[in-house]
């Protein structure tokens, strides 16, 4: 295997969207589409965004052992297929994932030399609740308990390799483009394995 697992979290409403999908643009990466059963919200796109089912379904992918991780955040439960990762690392793509801290853990406990993690989030506290009320897409108590939940992983940037506060959006692209550019550098653990017995 090949490739690299790039594990972007941080408060929703910091930007990590739209930093991926600036990456999307000239990295051939493969964004790790998560299942969830929040609602859509609007602008939302079904297996651009997520995949969105009920919560049978989800329970029965857990069941299916369908996930490499899964986790209730916010009140709804999300997960990472496993399947399209596995394909992607075959191929030696950059597999970029938004997953919260709990995802993180188990990503980093799966594949220890394999996973690069990057912490994203706003200068301030103040700063992502306007932002999440200029993205108008929730609403004032959805927004409240993303604030709440954002104070409870800001607890937890310190698990993470890299730290971006996402000010300047050109200045975040830069840095994280730096921080994919070394994930590619590193070996999977197989390869050096591999490597020592045929050194
Ligand atoms: P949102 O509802 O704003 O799209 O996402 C809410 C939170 O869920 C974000 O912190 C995001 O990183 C996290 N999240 C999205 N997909 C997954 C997933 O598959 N697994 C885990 N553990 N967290 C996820």
């Amino acid at each position: 295997m090949g490739g690299a697992l790039v594990v972007l979290s941080g408060p929703s409403g910091c930007g990590k969207s739209s930093l991926v999908n600036e990456i999307l643009k000239y990295e051939d990466a493969y964004f790790s589409i998560s299942t969830t059963t929040r609602e859509i919200r609007d602008g939302e796109e079904e297996g651009v965004n997520y995949f969105y089912v009920s919560k049978e379904e989800f329970k029965k992918d857990i069941e299916d052992g369908n996930f490499l991780e899964w986790a209730e955040v916010h009140g709804n439960y999300y997960g990472t297929s496993i399947k399209p990762v596995l394909k992607a690392l075959d191929e030696k793509k950059v597999v970029i994932f938004d997953i919260d801290v709990q995802g993180h853990e188990i990503v980093k406990k799966k594949f220890p030399l394999l996973t690069t993690s990057v912490f994203i989030t706003t200068p301030s506290q103040k700063e992502l609740e306007n932002r999440l009320i200029n993205r108008a897409t929730d609403s004032e108590e959805v927004i409240q308990n993303r604030l709440i939940n954002a104070k409870e992983e800001m607890k937890r940037a310190d698990e993470y390799e890299f730290f971006i506060i996402n000010d300047d959006f050109s200045k975040a692209l830069n840095e994280l483009k730096k921080i994919i550019e070394v994930a590619k550098l590193k070996k999977p653990l197989k390869f050096i394995e591999d490597f020592g017995s045929s050194w």
